[in-house]
């Protein structure tokens, strides 16, 4: 399987990170993909974060950035167990990927009950369209209730290339339970680097890894072409206006 668009970026704006745009889509074309997606953490990672109107602002940028298509994204933060997240929702409907995950600074640690009930608070947001790092050890969460809540909204599940190099040390064990039970429900996922520097853009080979050896089909994997891509962002972009 391949991984064409790389679905998790960050820039100098998040503040540790470390890249340009420009550097971003360069490491992006250097590794063939055809596109890739800038999410900037949201405001509630404070000192990580640009401000809100950096994601109203996303449009002034080209479409296509040394060949390989630029799309917008956001990495909201969960900051409680009822759904809410850390960017109103005018600032988030145009983008075209909206990822929200398990941070710290925003949502520190609790038991598997709660931090269970706070992602499934947020897999039901229709505002997003995707849960970044599921497979977190800091965050134990019932994974068989995810995936399958998952799969009632339709929303991917990202194994996170990062975790298994830089981040979340111990997570490679979450990760596997995450896309087997994905494979035996029918879970969507989504293969994202969560790069901080151009040249880890494109680099899935540990997710993948895991990915394969639960025998996932390609047509499970959101990012595993193209067009499966857009197609997915599609039909999120249309259910995301339904709501108002
Ligand atoms: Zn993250
Ligand atoms: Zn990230």
């Amino acid at each position: 399987m391949k991984i064409a668009v790389d679905t998790h970026t960050h820039s100098i704006a998040s503040g540790h990170a470390y890249s340009t745009i420009d550097e971003l889509a360069k490491g992006a074309r250097k590794s063939r993909l055809k596109g890739f997606v800038l999410t900037e953490h949201g405001p509630a990672l404070q000192g990580g974060a640009p401000h809100p109107y950096y994601f109203a602002n996303l449009r002034v940028l080209p479409e296509k950035l040394h060949g390989v298509r630029l799309f917008h994204g956001v990495e909201l933060n969960v900051i409680d167990d009822e759904g809410g997240v850390d960017l109103l929702p005018r600032y988030v409907r145009h983008l075209d990927f909206v990822m929200c995950g398990l941070h710290e600074s925003c949502f520190p640690p609790r038991d598997l009950a709660e931090n269970t009930k706070a992602l499934l608070a947020i897999i039901a947001n229709p505002l997003v369209d995707a849960i970044a790092h599921p497979g977190n050890p800091a965050y134990p969460v019932d994974i068989e209730e995810v995936v399958k809540t998952a799969v009632r909204y339709r929303k991917a599940l990202e194994i996170n290339n990062s975790s298994f190099l830089v981040s979340r040390r111990g997570s490679e064990a979450n990760c596997r339970k995450v896309a087997e039970l994905s494979c035996k429900y029918g879970a969507l996922l989504v293969c994202g680097t969560d790069a901080h520097y151009w040249r880890s853009v494109g680099n899935f080979k540990e997710a993948l890894s895991i990915i394969n050896d639960a025998h996932i089909h390609p047509d499970q994997v959101i990012n595993s072409s193209y067009n499966k891509f857009i197609e997915f962002i599609e039909r999120r972009k249309m259910e995301r206006r339904a709501v108002g």
